[in-house]
């Protein structure tokens, strides 16, 4: 069958892959392609652990929004599984908190709380920044669009 002329169908295609199934290259064709790729390593261009934190491309550094540092704490971190204020707190789930309230990059500034001091934390925080801020509706907001 003359190459080019035909045009081959998805059906063509398919039972061409049917047909060859099972065959496998002979050592010829083996040595042919293993001299190619020996010619042309595929050359990844990171190496391992080149592409984590800061050395990815989509690394947003402290640009990052509420949900971004979280997803990156639960990374690090893993699920917050217990209170830090009290170990014997239970809850349907456990939280990661911010120390700080700056959502630094830093592992050490994250705390894990049940849900009940979590919110009892950030209620005491927005009654401090109140106090102390007039343009705490504008942070909060800033805040939460990341
Ligand atoms: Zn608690």
């Amino acid at each position: 069958m003359p190459r080019g002329i035909y045009v081959r169908t998805l059906q063509n295609k398919i039972n061409i892959g049917l047909a060859s199934k099972g065959r496998k290259h002979s050592k010829k064709t083996k040595n042919k392609i293993s001299e190619i790729r020996k010619k042309n390593p595929v050359k990844s261009i990171y190496k391992k652990g080149d592409n984590i934190g800061n050395k990815n491309w989509n690394w947003k550094g402290d640009n990052v929004g509420y949900d971004g540092i979280h997803a990156w704490v639960h990374n690090w971190l893993g699920k917050a599984t217990y209170c830090s204020n009290d170990k014997t707190h239970k809850a349907a789930r456990f939280e990661w908190s911010n120390k700080s309230r700056k959502y630094k990059r830093d592992l050490t500034d994250w705390e894990s709380l049940c849900s009940k001091c979590h919110r009892k934390e950030d209620a005491i925080y927005r009654k401090i920044m109140k106090k102390y801020c007039k343009n705490i509706r504008f942070i909060l907001q800033g805040q939460n669009n990341g």
